[in-house]
């Protein structure tokens, strides 16, 4: 157990210290940015979607390393999803954290959005881990739009 709450520690610090689809996004026609007072981590997510399918999405801002880790691996879970897809993710991710994703189920359709599994430990990193999804669905949900978790 260890061995895997090491190698989930590894895994967020390398996407925090060189985060995957991260910068501007040409020809995005959703976008939303997401501040958490709490931490002070802020990002704007960009996206292209065509066909309900999120085709492209990148993200920029700055936070600490778990808010820019779940960023980073928000845009590779969410990828090639269609909208609905990528919100039940969200809400799969969302239980995940906060504590009741005791269903096996979940595991597999959340691949490496497990290693946040430690995060509902330090529920004040909760809001961290979840910034990038809240703005992800707001983003999603109207074309642009500022989203605060408090
Ligand atoms: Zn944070």
């Amino acid at each position: 157990m260890n061995d895997l709450r090491d190698l989930y520690q590894e895994m967020i610090l390398d996407h925090s210290k060189r985060p995957r689809n991260f910068g501007k996004l040409e020809g995005a026609n959703h976008e939303a940015s997401g501040y958490n007072p709490l931490c002070g981590d802020r990002f704007t997510v960009h996206i292209k979607v065509d066909d309900d399918i999120i085709r492209e999405i990148r993200f920029e801002g700055s936070g600490c390393a778990i808010s820019t880790a779940s960023a980073s691996l928000m845009t590779e879970g969410s990828k090639g999803k269609t909208l609905a897809e990528a919100e039940t993710l969200f809400e799969k991710f969302h239980k995940l954290i906060t504590g009741d994703a005791a269903e096996p189920q979940n595991a597999e359709a959340l691949g490496k959005l497990l290693v946040f599994s430690g995060v509902k430990e330090f529920p004040v990193r909760v809001k961290c881990a979840t910034l990038p999804w809240h703005t992800l669905k707001a983003a999603l949900h109207d074309g642009h739009k500022v989203v605060s978790t408090e």
